[in-house]
């Protein structure tokens, strides 16, 4: 009997691993695809300046893949694929070139100040064109390389310390912001973090998620600031959901937050009337400093 249900079992399991397995060439394909056919598409969501008055300060750019037939795709279902068969790299371009264009275009509608931060994947981190695609980016849009923000997950760190320093240092040299996403989910070391060029720290969602009860998470995020404020760090953090979350962090002097509280990533278009609704209201007179440029 133990037998027939191991039979049983395993027919299942390839059964199902090869569903699994034609989806995934089906979406290799699609996603083959979609490179060239222009099915990709940026969301930004608005970064807050916590403690002053700034409001909108930043944003990041967020990739979608709008499928004909399935709809928005979020970048967990493709990123991965998208690494693992090489095509990150023209993926990465486009998010590169197109991002930085609409910054540009911010820039000349008068909102002027914000910063760009852009995700890398650890393919993109260690492709030796990287460098000099950001510069040639710069150098196409004339966009200052202190609004271009990149941010890198600990794992990238993790590989090759010694490899991964010195893209840090070459990427710092060309004046680009670098923050570690996801913070709090690897295992950077304080010492560690020290010897990269660093500037911002985001904090994880999972830890901002059951603010303010959980004192585990409570006291994580007060460590992490700690540390970030001794060090010289920016702190972001990411998935502020409730106005208790976000009180919180206020109170342990967290500079910069994200999350649906605020606004959830939006299309160019909607960014741009979230840009414009804050400059209106609380700016005062944003537009005279944008015709002197
Ligand atoms: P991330 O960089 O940590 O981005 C934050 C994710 O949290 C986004 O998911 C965002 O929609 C979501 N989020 C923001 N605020 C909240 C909140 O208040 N609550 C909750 N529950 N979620 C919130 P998204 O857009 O699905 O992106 C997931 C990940 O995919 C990103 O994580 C990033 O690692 C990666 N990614 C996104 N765009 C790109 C890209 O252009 N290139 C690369 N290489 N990776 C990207
Ligand atoms: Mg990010
Ligand atoms: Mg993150
Ligand atoms: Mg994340």
């Amino acid at each position: 009997q133990v037998q027939l249900k191991e039979q049983l079992g395993y027919a299942f399991y390839t059964a199902e691993m090869n569903r699994l397995v034609q989806q995934q060439i089906t979406l290799e394909a699609e996603l083959h695809h979609a490179v060239t056919g222009n099915q990709f598409e940026l969301y930004y969501q608005p970064k807050l300046d916590l403690l002053g008055e700034r409001g909108i300060i930043g944003v990041e750019a967020l990739i979608r893949w709008n499928h004909p037939e399935r709809g928005l795709i979020a970048p967990f279902q493709f990123i991965p694929l998208a690494e693992a068969t090489g095509m990150i790299q023209p993926i990465g371009d486009w998010v590169f070139s197109q991002a930085c264009d609409q910054l540009r275009q911010w820039q000349q509608q008068g909102f002027d100040g914000l910063t760009l931060s852009v995700n890398l994947s650890g393919q993109q981190f260690n492709d030796p064109q990287l460098v000099d695609n950001i510069r040639r980016q710069l150098d196409r849009t004339g966009l200052d390389a202190a609004s271009l923000e990149l941010e890198l997950t600990e794992t990238h760190l993790l590989e090759s310390e010694t490899e991964a320093e010195r893209i840090l240092h070459e990427l710092k040299a060309l004046g680009v912001g670098l923050a570690i996403d996801d913070f709090g989910t690897g295992y950077s070391s304080l010492s560690r973090l020290q010897r990269f060029p660093v500037d911002v720290l985001k904090i994880d969602r999972a830890f901002i998620h059951d603010l303010p009860d959980s004192t585990g998470s409570a006291a994580l995020t007060q460590a992490i600031l700690a540390m970030a404020h001794s060090l010289g760090l920016e702190v972001v953090a990411e998935g502020i959901e409730t106005e208790a979350q976000r009180d919180f962090l206020r109170q342990q002097y967290c500079s910069q937050g994200q999350g649906y509280l605020f606004s959830r990533p939006v299309s160019a278009e909607s960014m741009t009337e979230l840009l414009e609704s804050q400059w209106n209201s609380d700016r005062p007179n944003p537009q005279a400093s944008a015709k002197s440029t």
